[in-house]
């Protein structure tokens, strides 16, 4: 199967599991059809993440990298010729807003730390420009209200960066625990950790990160436990791990865990740590098992279940995700709402009732 029939054969699947968000004012205008235009790309923040982005524009088929946003006229420079950028599409924080007046920019993508999404998401929104921003969507649920009422009111769309939707592996286990392919899910475990160890990382900053490893790595635990069982949590119960070095994790925990009790009976329980490397998804149901490792990170994946080994192709998932997001904001239909600031503001909500129950050693109701 190519690339863009498996996607669009995904696309539909997700959609028709979880139905779509329903925007007025998408919907108000008349549908368009894909007509070969490519949607312009701004990327606002040009640190790690977003060289993996522009990697993966490269291949999209709906979406090119238009646009650059950054406070290092070093980098502006390097990206420009590297990518083709005109001067007129490079803009840093300071003229970031006279981006209103480029009709060469559709979307601002937001990769940021991210305490700065919530400010950028709604500067980009203010200038009429559709918004991808990174995950987590801010750092807390008030901001993530205020970033959807941004664009609510700007008549744009906002899209947060899970690339997971668009990944095969992950697809299938969405698949397999939604259909209830083995029976009722009764317990996931999902976990996910690397070793940090540079003390001036913005990841340690409370005030850049809003908080550990559970903001930075642990929120893809909860997306897949959730998407998984296609339940929403009712209670959740968290203890934080020891403090390992007190130089490194002043601000923000070195590791938490938490478990979360879904309506339908099962538990999720796990763990994001900045003190050793863990990957990994496993999921038991009624009649049998299936599992994925890696299981987030950016591949190549590895899982099996109860009845064999799980093999998918490996994308690069930044342009699937691009061309997931790029294709129906082109033909102005609204994105799916595993993908939107509704979702991102769900994630928030689980994650600050993990700290308080961390915090209090109490158990946090969801609902
Ligand atoms: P990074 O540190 O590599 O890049 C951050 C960028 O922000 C840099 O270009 C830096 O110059 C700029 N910046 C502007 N103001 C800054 C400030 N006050 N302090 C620090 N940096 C500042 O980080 P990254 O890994 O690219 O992460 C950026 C965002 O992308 C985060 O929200 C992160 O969660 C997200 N991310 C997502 C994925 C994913 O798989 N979806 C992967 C990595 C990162």
């Amino acid at each position: 199967m190519s690339r863009r029939s498996f996607l669009l054969n995904a696309g539909l699947a997700v959609g028709a599991s979880t139905g779509a968000v329903i925007l007025p004012m998408v919907v108000a205008e008349e549908e368009k059809k894909y007509t070969g235009k490519k949607l312009n790309i701004a990327l606002c923040g040009l640190g790690r993440y977003a060289g993996y982005l522009a990697e993966g524009l490269e291949s999209s088929e709906y979406c090119r990298l238009s646009g650059i946003i950054t406070g290092t006229p070093t980098k502006a420079e390097k990206w420009k010729k590297q990518y083709d950028i005109p001067d007129n599409n490079i803009y840093n924080y300071q003229n970031f807003d006279q981006i209103i007046h480029n009709s060469d920019i559709d979307v601002v993508y937001v990769v940021l730390p991210n305490a700065m999404h919530k400010e950028y998401t709604i500067r980009a929104a203010k200038a009429g420009k559709h918004v991808i921003c990174e995950k987590p969507m801010a750092t807390s649920v008030k901001d993530c209200e205020e970033m959807i009422t941004a664009c609510k009111d700007a008549g744009v769309q906002l899209a947060i960066g899970y690339r997971l939707h668009y990944e095969p592996y992950n697809l299938e286990i969405k698949r397999l625990g939604q259909e209830r392919v083995f029976g009722q899910v009764r317990l996931i475990e999902a976990s996910l950790g690397y070793r940090t160890t540079d003390p001036t990382q913005w990841r340690l900053k409370k005030a850049l990160s809003g908080g550990g490893p559970l903001m930075n790595v642990g929120i893809y635990c909860i997306q897949c436990s959730r998407y998984v069982l296609g339940e929403e949590p009712v209670s959740v119960t968290a203890q934080f791990g020891p403090v390992t070095n007190r130089e490194l994790f002043s601000e923000v925990e070195a590791s938490i865990t938490w478990q979360l009790q879904f309506p339908g009976g099962a538990v999720a329980n796990s763990s994001s740590t900045y003190n050793c490397t863990v990957d990994r998804f496993f999921a038991s149901a009624d009649e049998g098992q299936f599992e994925l490792s890696p299981a987030i990170s950016y591949g190549p994946f590895k899982g099996k279940t109860s009845t064999g080994e799980l093999k998918f192709p490996e994308i690069n998932q930044q342009a699937a995700q691009m061309d997931g997001i790029g294709k129906l904001i082109l033909e102005n239909k609204p994105l799916p709402a595993h993908i939107t600031g509704e979702e991102g503001i769900k994630d928030l909500k689980i994650m600050e009732a993990i700290y308080e129950s961390a915090a209090t050693g109490k158990r946090i109701a969801l609902v």
